[in-house]
């Protein structure tokens, strides 16, 4: 039999049994299925996965297009793949910005911005529109991170975003000097943080990364008054000190009632050219944390120091060395944020 039996509905169905793995339903109840076409055989339509950064695009496209083909009557399919992330920020009322990343540390100097600024630019590498808000009022350097010297200018009688490698960026280091900013306390930083929201035009954001000032205080709870906050990750160092602070992080997140993605765990290791690991600041610490607390590890990023010079010279190491076992890991922890993000919009 050829042809008669093929419409839209059986595709449908067929469709309707193929997985999203991550989230854990099947395509068409997660209206990933658009613009669905069937004609003398041939099936064309759009799937849209909830992120351009989805790490098991492949396989979905491959099981959609199986499923499919399986049918009688089915002589050509053609799949276009595009990408609608969802919108998490629902109850906020700045829905222009569709999710929150807030990355945190117990203290500083750990490569808190270092993965925020690689978080960001990767996402936006994969075509997601991205914003960068530097809310660390005690190191204020994700403009030289991005290469980013100056605000956008101004539209109306709104702020426009600087724009570094495709991300858009807003630091309070463009606001104020920075021993300015340290002196504030709790309401003139809620006024800051409500400014880089309300009076910022950011336009449309699937994702908007928020580098938090280490510890916990008021910057993260105006953050958290001001948006609703999709989800934190928290980065430490292997070693135990650090991993008390980072504790202290994950509460914090625990009782703003922020979701935690998961802990990243940054200096992990250097690889010397011979090929040998050195645990410079001791081991797995990362993942004992995150097993004590119940929060997923999300990554190990060794210790490089193109990631350094790619801070200072405003081209993250995933764009200067995009093929380097640092920058693939970075992008693997981009990519399991981003389905994090997917997976708790769907929750909602
Ligand atoms: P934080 O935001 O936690 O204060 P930064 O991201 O500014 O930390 O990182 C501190 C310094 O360490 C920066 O100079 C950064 O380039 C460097 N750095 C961070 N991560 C790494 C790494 N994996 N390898 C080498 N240098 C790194």
């Amino acid at each position: 039999m050829v042809g008669n039996s093929l419409n839209r509905e059986a595709v449908l169905e067929a469709l309707g049994k193929v997985q999203d793995p991550e989230l854990g339903r099947d395509l068409v109840s997660l209206g990933m299925i658009e613009d669905l076409e069937v004609k003398d055989g041939k099936v064309r339509f759009t799937l849209n996965l909830t992120t351009p950064a989805c790490p098991l695009k492949d396989e979905i496209r491959a099981s959609a297009l199986a499923a499919v083909e399986a049918l009688d009557g089915v002589s050509a399919v053609e799949i276009n793949m595009g990408a609608k992330v969802p919108v998490g920020q629902s109850k906020s009322e700045h829905k222009n910005i569709k999710n929150v990343i807030a990355i945190a540390s117990g203290k500083g100097g750990v490569g808190k911005s270092t993965v925020a600024v690689n978080l960001a630019v990767t996402l936006a590498e994969k075509g997601a529109r991205v914003g960068l808000l530097d809310a660390d009022i005690y190191g204020p350097n994700i403009p030289t991170m991005l290469g980013v010297d100056q605000l956008g200018g101004a539209l109306d009688d709104k702020i426009l975003p600087g724009v570094g490698h495709g991300v858009k960026v807003i630091s309070i280091g463009f606001m104020v000097k920075p021993e300015q900013a340290l002196i504030w306390r709790g309401p003139m930083l809620h006024s800051a943080i409500k400014q880089f929201i309300s009076d910022v035009d950011w336009g449309e954001l699937d994702y908007l990364v928020v580098d938090l000032p280490p510890g916990t205080g008021d910057v993260q709870l105006s953050l958290s008054q001001t948006l609703e906050l999709q989800g934190g990750v928290i980065v430490t160092l292997p070693q135990q000190v650090s991993l008390d602070d980072a504790l202290r992080g994950i509460n914090m997140f625990q009782e703003l009632k922020v979701p935690i993605f998961g802990v990243v765990e940054n200096m992990s290791y250097l690889e010397t050219p011979a090929g040998e690991r050195l645990d410079i600041f001791g081991s797995g610490g990362g993942e004992r944390l995150a097993q004590m607390t119940g929060v997923p590890f999300i990554g190990s990023i060794p210790i490089d120091p193109q990631v350094r010079i790619g801070g200072d010279t405003g081209m993250p190491v995933v764009l200067s060395h995009p093929d380097s076992p640092v920058s693939r890991e970075l992008v693997e922890i981009a990519e399991k944020i981003a389905a994090q993000v997917s997976i708790q919009a769907v929750k909602e």
